[in-house]
């Protein structure tokens, strides 16, 4: 009957979404070179997206996504005393003088497997045989292992004794009834929903995978597996990279390609999302090239920012709330290593808090500068490195250079070193501060 009640709860209880705002407030202040500092960007954009209202669910579609209640245990855990071993259940006092030289015989009175009821008392003198799991019949207050005796069916010959609850496993003994399983905020994982499960509890209040479409723009991309058919053409390596990406953090993903620079193109295509969207991501076409249509076109199908952003790579961003709906869009630059960084850097905060998943921003590891590092001044510098454990210590080393076309290093590389805007240098031995991409 608990049970019953619970589902009733979970499934009546729906949050209502928050409407988005009517139109963008006052973007972060610029510096004096006219660029936004990463971390106002990013709040600001985390400022303009709401967590998706939750709901209940089935267990297994709420793996990897945010729970969004408290849930007790309404049962003992086990819920009955049970065997741990296969073996005989015995009043321990019975076989006390048991041993190798001296076996002491007892009358198998009868056999209890898991799942049978075992109600069946068992008699001073006698053994039941139990399987794993199996109830302990009552006046049984231990389990002798098969391999204490000889095994047999009616009659059973014990050669060593055991102490009263040895191998038995309380009920209770895990997690009592009333226990906290979960918590509010608290991430479902594998081992989550196995306690869950255990505890008889098949639907959660949790907040949905966001469904994500990612766009790619640009005349010059072709799908991978398909030939390059003239000069200038490349493979499409974004939508496959941020569509990884964004999966990797738990959402459905869409992957759809414009290869065209032409606005209604590209208007068309993202229109044509909108309907399947919690966020839509673009990359390509938000610099200051001719062709930088996403730029162009978005203003056109809902409220737009488009800011320089003092940090390499990933100077151009771009924000909109489009269509009727004001689906969130995170308009991201072409080049693949400045896509990337800029994922780490505002797609998934924003991902985070759509799922409501703490904490929203990577934590910044300490490490120690392996060789010598050198950055721009005024920028934040995300350096593509790696990271190794040396002697207890964490060293990281740069991998490959500055341009943000290098994907053989980005793929290289486990983690982003950052050199703040005021570093020049950072020698060899001294500390940097660095995110781990160990997650996708
Ligand atoms: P854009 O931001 O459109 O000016 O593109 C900057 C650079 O990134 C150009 O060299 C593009 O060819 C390249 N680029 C744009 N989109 C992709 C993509 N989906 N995959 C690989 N490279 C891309
Ligand atoms: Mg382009």
């Amino acid at each position: 009957m608990a049970l019953l009640r619970r589902k009733k709860k979970v499934v009546e209880e729906v949050e209502a979404p928050t409407p988005p705002p009517a139109s963008l407030p006052d973007p972060p202040r610029t510096g004096e070179d006219g660029m936004r500092v990463m971390e106002d960007h990013r709040d600001y954009l985390l400022g303009l997206v709401e967590p998706l209202p939750y709901f209940g669910m089935s267990l297994l579609d709420a793996h990897g996504l945010t729970l969004c209640e408290d849930i007790r245990s309404e049962t003992d855990l086990p819920a009955f005393d049970n065997s741990q071993m296969d073996g005989y259940a015995v009043r321990a006092e019975d076989i006390a003088a048991a041993s190798q030289g001296e076996p002491l015989s007892l009358t198998v009175a009868g056999h209890v497997a898991a799942g049978d009821d075992g109600t069946e008392e068992l008699a001073q003198g006698k053994a039941i045989k139990v399987m794993t799991g199996a109830p302990i019949p009552p006046g049984a207050n231990a389990v002798v292992p098969l391999e204490f005796t000889d095994g047999g069916d009616e009659e059973v010959k014990v050669y060593e004794p055991v102490a009263p609850g040895e191998y038995v496993r309380v009920r209770g003994s895990d997690i009592h009834d009333g226990d906290q399983l979960m918590s509010r905020g608290q991430r479902l994982d594998a081992r989550t929903i196995g306690l869950l499960a255990a505890a008889g509890i098949d639907k959660v209040l949790a907040r949905p995978r966001p469904r994500v479409v990612v766009v790619s723009t640009g005349a010059e991309l072709v799908d991978p597996g398909r030939p390059l058919e003239r000069p200038g053409q490349i493979h499409d390596a974004n939508s496959f990279m941020i569509a990884a990406a964004v999966k990797a953090e738990g959402c459905q993903v869409w992957r759809v390609q414009v290869a065209s620079d032409e606005p209604e193109a590209v208007r068309e295509a993202i229109t044509d999302q909108l309907i399947r969207a919690d966020l839509v991501i673009t990359t390509g076409g938000v610099s200051k090239g001719d062709h930088d249509v996403v730029k162009q076109v978005m203003p056109s199908l809902g409220t737009c920012d488009f800011a320089e952003v003092a940090m390499q790579p990933g100077k151009p961003q771009g924000f909109g709330l489009i269509g009727e709906d004001r689906v969130p869009m995170i308009m991201l630059p072409g080049n693949p290593v400045s896509a990337y960084v800029s994922f780490q850097c505002f797609v998934r905060p924003v991902i985070r808090k759509l799922m409501g998943v703490e904490p929203l921003n990577h934590h910044p590891v300490r490490c120690v500068a392996g060789s010598v590092m050198r950055s721009a001044k005024g920028k934040l510098q995300f350096g593509r490195a790696i990271v190794r454990e040396d002697n207890g210590r964490r060293l990281v080393d740069l991998v490959g250079g500055h341009s943000s076309h290098l994907l053989g290093d980005l793929a290289a590389c486990n983690a982003l070193v950052l050199l703040g805007e005021d570093t020049e240098v950072v020698n060899a031995g001294e500390r940097v501060m660095v995110w781990m991409l160990d997650n996708d």
